[in-house]
């Protein structure tokens, strides 16, 4: 289903696209550098804050363009490890972009370093088993504005304690592109929304400090490897065979690791950088040690980072995370072979790993009050 809105959102504009806009207007070209500048450095919620600009200008842009493509439905006050904003786009769907922070000794939570997960598609239509976010089907694309648009709402929120915000920089330190949806399903619209997050005209934001995540789309993880912007790739694996990933991921029969694994030592060869596999260990699905064997020589082959992450439970599915010492047990076959692993066991990253669960439950709570 696609959605057209009524006016295209400012945060899906280049500086190309906007300065050929307005040049057909009979603007001078460096207006659209002064308009992204308020957009992005200093954050103007209304076109009328941008006082450099004409006020007959100012009203054009009003009709033209919706400034902020979504709204704030549901936000914490007080700052937690993980907060999650839901937000509510032009035709009432919901995407969550999540904030998680990383706490330090001796610093509040407020300065702690901040990674922002962000989504790509309302739902999934990938279909994995275990995921919150494919259950209810895919609904349709995010356009590159509403891609965008996440990141200033995190800015809009954070901005108040972050030091970062009076210069005019993104107020977090990471991006991770693993909320809902497949983002390189929705390819057009993930490279030019990162495009415009990178570009020094934009929120100037490295490429080195994003990671997008796929569930193993093989000819897009080609053409991705051709990009110039240099983004960091993690791969869902969750399976180090084809029989178990099967499975669990429809993805593995279109293509199997056969296709998947070449790509992805391709993907690196290009960009010099590791990969990271990432490993939800459930409980006697995947989590033998077979599997970690398996697991072990693909990583070693590829030269990449595992991620492991325990199953985060969803409601209505029926499975659950291995015990700690069967966490433990499976991580150490990787690291007695120099395997470099991260075994997530912070309550925050659970979150991180599961969103699209507070969209679910907003979702089949609006569906019980309708009926
Ligand atoms: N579609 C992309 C990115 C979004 S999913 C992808 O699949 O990579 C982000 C990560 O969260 C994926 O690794 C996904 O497998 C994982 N995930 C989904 N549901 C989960 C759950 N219930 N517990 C733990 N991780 C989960
Ligand atoms: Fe989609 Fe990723 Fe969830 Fe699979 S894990 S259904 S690809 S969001």
């Amino acid at each position: 289903m696609k959605f057209t809105p009524a006016k295209p959102p400012s945060t899906g504009e280049t500086l190309d696209t906007l300065t050929a806009r307005l040049r057909e207007r009979g603007e001078p070209a460096f207006r659209a550098k002064q308009i992204l500048d308020w957009v992005y450095k200093k954050r103007a919620r209304t076109w009328d804050e941008m006082t450099n600009l004409p006020k007959a200008l100012r009203v054009w842009l009003a009709d033209t363009f919706e400034l902020m493509p979504m709204v704030l439905v549901h936000g914490k006050q007080s700052l937690d490890v993980t907060d999650k904003l839901l937000l509510e786009l032009g035709d009432r769907s919901l995407i969550e972009t999540v904030i998680i922070r990383a706490p330090q000794d001796g610093v509040g939570l407020e300065h702690s370093r901040k990674t922002i997960c962000i989504s790509t598609q309302v739902g999934c239509a990938m279909g994995c088993k275990f995921c919150a976010s494919g259950l209810l089907g895919l609904k349709r694309d995010l356009n590159a504005g509403e891609i965008v648009a996440q990141l200033l709402q995190v800015c809009y929120r954070e901005d108040e304690h972050d030091p970062r915000a009076h210069t005019g920089l993104a107020s977090f330190d990471n991006i991770v592109v693993m909320g809902m949806g497949e983002p390189l399903a929705n390819y057009n619209a993930i490279i030019r929304a990162l495009t415009i997050v990178n570009a020094e005209w934009g929120l100037g934001f490295g490429a080195r400090r994003i990671t997008l995540s796929t569930s193993g789309l093989v000819p897009k993880i080609l053409k991705l490897a051709d990009e110039p912007l240099g983004l960091r790739l993690a791969i869902s694996l969750h399976g180090a065979t084809d029989e178990v990933r099967e499975q669990i991921m429809p993805v593995n029969k279109a293509y199997p690791l056969a296709q998947l694994l070449p790509a992805i030592k391709a993907f690196s060869a290009k960009h010099g950088r590791m990969v990271t596999l990432e490993f939800i260990l459930i409980e006697d699905v995947n989590d033998s040690f077979e599997q970690a064997e398996k697991l072990r020589d693909i990583a070693v082959d590829l030269h990449a980072h595992v991620n492991l992450i325990p199953y985060n439970t969803v409601e209505g599915l029926p499975w659950k995370r291995p015990s700690v010492s069967r966490q433990e047990a499976f991580a150490d076959i990787l690291r007695r072979a120099r395997v470099s692993v991260t075994l997530r066991r912070e309550k925050g990253h659970d979150i991180e790993a599961a969103c699209g669960q507070l969209r679910l439950k907003t979702e089949q709570a609006r569906e019980l009050s309708a009926s």
